[in-house]
């Protein structure tokens, strides 16, 4: 269990993120529910509550999805079941139960780059940006990369596309973590094929996704595309799955996820 010396609700952005700086252990809490997991010890705790993060806005070209959303409201957000054919509500669905995703938010999750995300996986297969609030707007492609210097993430934002996009995952058992996820997105002729939890941070196939873009999407090339995903990006092993189940299983899930987006046409 983590301890909290001191516990402010900010009213601004700016009085958030000048307690944060102010000191090392001082901490921004989103849903807590990995927070609680740990033993941190927690200087000064910093509530966002106030600053109306909790939303779900779209404009004419983007939708934009606040850091304290949580994984339920996306999970039955009328918009986002709307587009890209509901792969964001898909991706958050299956994440232990319902009392967890009333808890665990956007903010939290992104910020921490998890490998095991099942939500970023599906984000980076729309091209998601993320806004810190010092570092401004970066494509999460960069983020997952390269993280931040210590920052609030303040939104995601995804490019409002005609993007078909399907997630699939595999897991030992319904509430544990995904063994491999993927999500795989098509808008004309280009494809994007997207792994997670490898175990490592959710990753774009490039190669794979530009040889099925200049293929006649044939059985053979949906094959040679999902051989090609698997052979561009590491695997590794842990508790779990050992990293030759994880490719096996990454393979089977591309294939299923190409064919599902074809259908969706
Ligand atoms: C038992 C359990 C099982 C899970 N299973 C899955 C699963 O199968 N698939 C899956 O995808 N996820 C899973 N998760 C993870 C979950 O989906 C969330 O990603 C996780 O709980 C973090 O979200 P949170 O809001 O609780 O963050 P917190 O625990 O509150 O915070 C996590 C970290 O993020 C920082 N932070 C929070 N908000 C912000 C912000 N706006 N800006 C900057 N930093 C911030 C905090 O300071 C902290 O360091 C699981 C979590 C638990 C507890």
């Amino acid at each position: 269990m983590f301890t909290i010396q001191d516990y402010v609700v900010p009213g601004t952005l700016e009085e958030a993120y000048g307690i944060l700086k102010a000191k090392r252990n001082n901490t921004i809490l989103g849903g807590c529910a990995f927070l609680r997991l740990g033993s941190q010890r927690i200087g000064t705790a910093i509530d966002l509550a106030r600053l109306n993060l909790n939303f779900i806005n779209e404009y004419e070209q983007t939708i934009e999805i606040g850091a304290m959303t949580t994984f339920r409201d996306v999970e039955i957000s009328p918009l986002l079941k709307e587009y890209f054919n509901g792969l964001l509500p898909q991706a958050v669905k299956h994440i232990v139960g319902v009392q967890l995703r009333n808890i665990v938010t956007v903010g939290g999750t992104v910020y921490s780059r998890y490998g095991f995300s099942d939500l970023i996986t599906a984000l980076l297969s729309l091209e998601a940006e993320v806004e810190l609030f010092k570092a401004g707007r970066v494509s999460l492609e960069n983020f997952l990369e390269n993280g931040s210097a210590k920052d609030i993430l303040v939104k995601v934002i995804i490019p409002k596309t005609a993007k078909k996009a399907v997630f699939n995952s595999m897991r030992n058992s319904q509430s544990d973590y995904a063994i491999v996820n993927v999500a795989v997105s098509k808008e004309g002729d280009r494809w994007l094929l997207v792994a997670g939890a490898r175990p490592q941070r959710a990753q774009i196939a490039k190669e794979a996704s530009l040889y099925l873009a200049n293929s006649s999407l044939s059985s053979e090339d949906i094959e040679h595309a999902a051989n090609l995903a698997t052979s561009e990006l590491t695997f590794g092993s842990n508790m779990r799955a050992s990293q030759k189940y994880r490719e096996a299983v990454c393979k089977v899930l591309l294939k299923r996820a190409i064919g599902e987006v074809l259908a969706c046409e």
